[in-house]
């Protein structure tokens, strides 16, 4: 300690008494030393009081001081700069696949919707000289079922001796024209939905709308628990009540419990304690 203070004294005496004739490598020195203490402490203001000051000077000289500044300036053009990004997510980073067919030993596709539909081609001609009404057959692509069975399916319905074929003095006859009186669609929920607007089928049911009869493909693959298992009953109900509609025919209640449900009835809402029934010529009692 006194060693270091009578040194210091010394050293401020003899630099006063001898400053003229210090060389000019000397003076340099000095100053450089004073400039690079004061950068340190202006750059590292917070740890002066808890670091001696020679350690500051140490790791002053290890790092270059005109690296140290940026760390102190830098974050500004950062927070002026990250407006400009947010645009740039509002973009999918890449298109939403379009699923239109479903991977081998994937389930049955009823639900996926790619919004194209195709007409079945091919014609099923009316029998006798009754009037004609044409009607064509329109699968939504993508969907699960054999276009070529379900125009079948739906021929042999509307020509069945129990259908409207023996209520109305009509002859039903399938076409792929574009000119026809009726359309028959099966088309996912998705689609059917946006097809029977404005009425409101939930992605649940079926409708006619105009001269468009749409079939659900849900309730075409999977009919309705009120049916027990019976499918091809309630595909034979689906048809017969939606055309029906087009027929003229407005909606029916159950009014006898067990008999068999009005063709018109909602029955895929439920039977109201009928029993399911796909025909106009069957009824109650
Ligand atoms: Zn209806």
């Amino acid at each position: 300690m006194t060693t270091g203070r009578t040194g210091q004294r010394a050293g401020l005496s003899a630099r006063g008494r001898h400053s003229r004739r210090k060389s000019h490598r000397m003076q340099w020195f000095s100053v450089t030393a004073l400039a690079v203490l004061g950068t340190v402490m202006v750059v590292h203001p917070d740890v002066t009081g808890r670091r001696s000051l020679a350690a500051e000077v140490v790791a002053g000289a290890g790092t270059p001081v005109a690296q140290q500044e940026p760390v102190v300036v830098v974050p500004t053009p950062v927070v002026v700069t990250t407006p400009t990004p947010s645009v740039h997510l509002t973009t999918p980073l890449r298109p939403a696949p379009t699923l239109t067919r479903q991977p081998k030993g994937a389930k049955p596709n009823v639900t996926v919707s790619s919004g194209k539909l195709s007409v079945v081609p091919g014609s099923d001609k009316a029998s006798g000289v009754r009037d004609r009404l044409t009607y064509r057959v329109e699968i939504e692509q993508g969907l699960s079922v054999n276009p070529v069975a379900v125009a079948a399916s739906i021929h042999k319905t509307l020509t069945d001796a129990r259908g409207w074929e023996a209520v109305h003095p009509v002859s039903f006859e399938r076409t792929d024209a574009a000119d026809v009186d009726l359309r028959i669609i099966v088309a996912t929920p998705t689609l059917t939905d946006k097809l029977c607007l404005p009425l409101d089928t939930g992605g649940e049911v079926s409708c006619r709308v105009e001269d468009r009869v749409v079939l659900n493909a849900k309730r075409w693959m999977y009919a309705v628990p009120a049916y027990g298992g019976d499918v091809a009953l309630y595909r034979n109900y689906l048809v017969n009540h939606e055309v029906g509609h087009a027929l003229g025919h407005g909606h029916s209640t159950c009014a006898q419990p067990k008999a068999p449900a009005p063709v018109m009835m909602q029955q895929t809402k439920g039977l109201g304690g009928c029993r399911p029934n796909a025909w106009p010529t069957i009824k109650a009692t």
